[in-house]
This record gives C-alpha cells, sequence and structure tokens, in this order.
C-alpha cells in the first residue's frame, strides 16, 4: 500500500465550507526535526485513522504541521473574547490551525486541530509557538477529564519540534495535536457581534444548530432554543468539574465551546483540601475563576453570548432579552439541580429527600473546616460503607484533626442511608463509580513535566497518563498517586498559562 493512503484522513471540512470569512485559511510553520512523544491510539481509532501507519516520521510530520494531510484545509478561526472581564474584539487562534473534521466510527464529527503550529494573521504579538510542558500538561488534564467521565477536548498526538522556543528557560518547542467536537466558543459569537454583522451571526448560529443541536431547528425560536440548549450543557459541564474538585483556572469566553466540552487547558488543576476559595493561576489575582466561582462564571458568560444572540431572538430587543433573560435565570437553578444530583450519587444516595442539600454542604464544610482532602474524602466514604472496621476506614478517620465533627456527621449520614435500603456492598460499589481515586495530583503533573522537558524521560508522563486513564479503579502499585502533595509543597503552588 502506498504511503499516503496508511495515514488517510477522510476529511469532511464543514467549517471551511460553509462558514466563509469566519477564518482566515492559513499553513502550519514548518520546523526543524519533528518527533513523536506520544500518539494517542485508542482516539486515532476512534477517529477511522490507522494508528500503525500514524506512530511514525511521517505521523511527526503530519502532527508538527510540515506535512498537511490530503483533504485538509488549515485554517485559523476568528474569534473574540472576555479575558478576566475585559472585551478583546479580536483574539483568534494565534496558534492554532483547524486541519479538518472527521466522521468518527460513531458517526460524531470531530475537528482535528493543531496547537502550537506557528504564527497566524491572528498572532498579535506570540510566536504562534507551545512550549513542551504545557502540551504535555493539556494531553494530561485532557485525557484524565475523559477518564471521569467529563466532555472535554482529547489529544491526539503530542510531538516535538526540535527547536527551542523562547520562553523561560529555552524549553523544546512542542505541537499538540487536539480533537473536538467543534471549535466553537461563545468568543466566536462575539466577534461577529461587535461588528454588528447580523447576517454573519445567523449563519453561524445555524451553522451550530445543524451540528449540535438540530432538535433547536424545529422550535419555535430555533436561536432561543440553541440558547437553552447551550446553558443546558454548561450548567452540566461546571457540576461535573465542580464535583470533581476541577479548577479551569481561565474562564474567559473565548475558551468557553458550544459544544459543552472542557477546553483550553491552560493553568488549571485539581483542588486537594477542600476550600471554595482555591485558586491556582498565576494570573487571576482577584480570584474571579476560583473552584467556588465557576458557577456564576459560566453564567455571566452565558450572558454574553445571550447578548450577541438578541437580533435573532426577536427583532424587538425588549422581547429579546426578556426571552433570553427567562432562560439565563433558570440557570442557577439547574446548576443546583444537577449537583445535588451528582452529590447524592457521590454520597451514596438512591433517593432524593428533602434535607439531602444540608447533607451534602455539612459534609463539605466538615472538610473545609478541617482542610481534608477533597477526592480522598469522598472515596473513603465507601469504605466506611463496605469494610467501617477496616484499615482504609481507619485512615480517612485519620485525615481528620477532629474527629467528633465527622462523627456527628456519619450519624446522620448513616441514619439518611436508612431511607434507601441497599446492600452496603452495593452501595460501596456506586460510589467507587462516581469517587475516583486518581485525579492529576499537581505534584505529580510537574514532576511528569519537568522529567520529559528536562531530562527527556517520558516514563513518568506514561506512568501517570496510565494510572489516570482508569481513575475509578485502585490500581496495583499506584497508591502514591492517589496522595496529595505534602501540605508544604502545595503552599503557594501556582499554575501558569500555556503560553
Ligand atoms: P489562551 O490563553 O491559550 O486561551 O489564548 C488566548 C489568546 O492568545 C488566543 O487568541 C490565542 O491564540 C493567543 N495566544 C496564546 N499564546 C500564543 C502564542 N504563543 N502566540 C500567538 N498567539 C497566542
Ligand atoms: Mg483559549
Amino acid at each position: 500500500m502506498p504511503l499516503e493512503t496508511d495515514v488517510a484522513f477522510r476529511f469532511d471540512n464543514s467549517y471551511a465550507r460553509e462558514l466563509t470569512g469566519f477564518y482566515a485559511p492559513w499553513q502550519p510553520a514548518q520546523v526543524p526535526q519533528p518527533a513523536m512523544v506520544k500518539l494517542n491510539r485508542a482516539l486515532a481509532t476512534e477517529l477511522g485513522l490507522d494508528a500503525e501507519a500514524l506512530d511514525s516520521p511521517e505521523g511527526a510530520d503530519i502532527f508538527a504541521g510540515n506535512r498537511v494531510p490530503d483533504g485538509a484545509q488549515p485554517l485559523a478561526q476568528a474569534y473574540a473574547g472576555h479575558q478576566f472581564g475585559g472585551f478583546s474584539p479580536q483574539l483568534g487562534d494565534g496558534r492554532a490551525l483547524l486541519l479538518g473534521e472527521v466522521i468518527d466510527v460513531h458517526g460524531r464529527r470531530r475537528d482535528i486541530a493543531l496547537k502550537g503550529s506557528g504564527r497566524t494573521p491572528f498572532s498579535r504579538g506570540g510566536d504562534g509557538k507551545a512550549a513542551l510542558g504545557p502540551v504535555l500538561r493539556e494531553y494530561l488534564m485532557g485525557e484524565a477529564m475523559h477518564a471521569l467521565g467529563i466532555p472535554t477536548t482529547r489529544a491526539l498526538a503530542a510531538v516535538t519540534t526540535g527547536e527551542k522556543v523562547r520562553r523561560d528557560g529555552a524549553p523544546p518547542g512542542a505541537v499538540l495535536a487536539r480533537v473536538a467536537a467543534s471549535h466553537i466558543r461563545v468568543g466566536t459569537f462575539q466577534f461577529f457581534a461587535a461588528q454588528g454583522e447580523e447576517l454573519q451571526l445567523k449563519k453561524l448560529a445555524d451553522y451550530v444548530i445543524a451540528r449540535h443541536d438540530p432538535e433547536a431547528a424545529h422550535a419555535a425560536n430555533p436561536y432561543l432554543a440553541l440558547f437553552q440548549a447551550v446553558c443546558e450543557r454548561q450548567a452540566q459541564l461546571v457540576t461535573q468539574w465542580m464535583l470533581a474538585g476541577f479548577i479551569h483556572g481561565v474562564m474567559n469566553t473565548d475558551n468557553m465551546a458550544l459544544s459543552g466540552e472542557t477546553i483550553d487547558y491552560g493553568p488549571c488543576a485539581f483542588m486537594d483540601p477542600y476550600d471554595p476559595a482555591t485558586v491556582f493561576s498565576s494570573i487571576d489575582h482577584q480570584g474571579r475563576y476560583a473552584y467556588g466561582n465557576q458557577p456564576a462564571i459560566a453564567r455571566w458568560n452565558l450572558a454574553r453570548l445571550a447578548e450577541t444572540l438578541l437580533p435573532l431572538v426577536h427583532a424587538d430587543s425588549d422581547q429579546a432579552v426578556a426571552l433570553v433573560t427567562e432562560v439565563l435565570d433558570l440557570f442557577p437553578d439547574r446548576y443546583q439541580q444537577h449537583w445535588l444530583d451528582g452529590m447524592r450519587r457521590k454520597l451514596g444516595l438512591a433517593s432524593a429527600q428533602q434535607d439531602d442539600l444540608v447533607l451534602a454542604q455539612g459534609f463539605l464544610a466538615t472538610l473545609q473546616d478541617q482542610a481534608v482532602d477533597y477526592t480522598q474524602a469522598f472515596r473513603g466514604l465507601a469504605d466506611l460503607v463496605d469494610a467501617p472496621g477496616g484499615p482504609e476506614a481507619d485512615a480517612l478517620r485519620a485525615r481528620f484533626s477532629d474527629t467528633s465533627a465527622l462523627d456527628t456527621w456519619l450519624a446522620r449520614w448513616q441514619a439518611r442511608q436508612g431511607q434507601d435500603a441497599m446492600p452496603a456492598a452495593q452501595r460501596a460499589q456506586a460510589m467507587r463509580q462516581v469517587n475516583p481515586v486518581y485525579i492529576p495530583r499537581n505534584h505529580r503533573v510537574e514532576e511528569a513535566l519537568a522529567a520529559a522537558v528536562e531530562r527527556g524521560d517520558y516514563a513518568p508522563f506514561e506512568r501517570l497518563l496510565a494510572v489516570l486513564s482508569r481513575p475509578f479503579y485502585a490500581q496495583a502499585g499506584s497508591a502514591a498517586y492517589a496522595e496529595p502533595a505534602p501540605a508544604a509543597t502545595q503552599q503557594g503552588y501556582r499554575t501558569f498559562c500555556g503560553t
């Protein structure tokens, strides 16, 4: 078989075809020495690609941008965005290119894009490049989120380019090949709204409806139905972040995808001790994107989306405002409902009872008061259900400095369990399916990135990735991956944007 057909992508590029004027056709930069760091073979196969053929120098050439595969139409997407509350009318893909779309083996349309593939017309002062550390970070975090069952863009491949990039310490340059349900952001709508381009907005909204919300086309008011669907997806997404202890870190409107996937892993991190004020990002001085603020920020971002949709929703602007406001005002309740449902699952409760919210909040308050690790505390509860006298249950108790507060809460929780009778083993098993053992612990992530960047040693990265890809199963020999860093090293832990 000729080489070309081995790595054939069956592209079907609806964005390039239907949305002329929404992007700049552009070519990736040539780089000196592409090398494959990691190919996500399972994902490649899911995309209908030949993983074997792609895990090769030829695949490295493609994902580094040196060779554009047949059928790709590389383009930089235009978008705007509110960054930390301030509006930038022109952002766009400054270092990313959409190569094209494929239909995966499940029939879903997926974008394949490169991140770090060189300057574009949207680069402003930037170099268009990505450093190896942030590329591996996005790979790890995204795949961990996927394994946790949280909607997310995925990492298809990470390659190094053979050049150093102009960052602190001149780290190796890299490119991430990213897969997404689409890369359309709240900021994409804002770009055209800011220019008063109503026809373009309508074209974009119609495209999103066709791609993500085909049933909205049949609604009495399709654009309002679209907005409703996007709000619902965000309510569910942020619920999942909150239940997992995930902090996105840079919830600008250009980093919120209409598909409802988590996108743009920059300074994101998982919380260790439960504290709603947790912030890791070095640039989030005000705590705007703190853990506990995420639902409110999601709503704020959705309000910005709503503003762009007003002319499509109703010709009369007052009526349009009334219609979108009604939808937006449902967001806090929708979020709260999803969150409470999720908390019930985490606590092993099968039915819905009046006091469940107070019960859940009581546990969180105890965790916060005693700075107990969020992930381990929930996982440990399952041990109290099916092995109350065992070593794991003891280990959970040992995490609390004041066990009397814990015992008071446990008594309430145990009484509540009586309201939906279920064998202990079954309850504990259900809890273990939603309370992970492993999350990407900050010190583990840093350790994996440092080994790769400083020593070219990918073993810690591979090991961590393997552990994180099965987060709900206690894996022999991996207990240390479940542990938070010693408190001293976590003090003042800071993450940095992937620029
Ligand atoms: P981010 O913080 O990664 O979501 O990026 C925000 C904006 O800055 C987007 O428009 C990016 O394309 C752009 N950007 C980030 N890093 C670079 C870079 N190194 N070169 C050019 N543009 C960049
Ligand atoms: Mg971004």
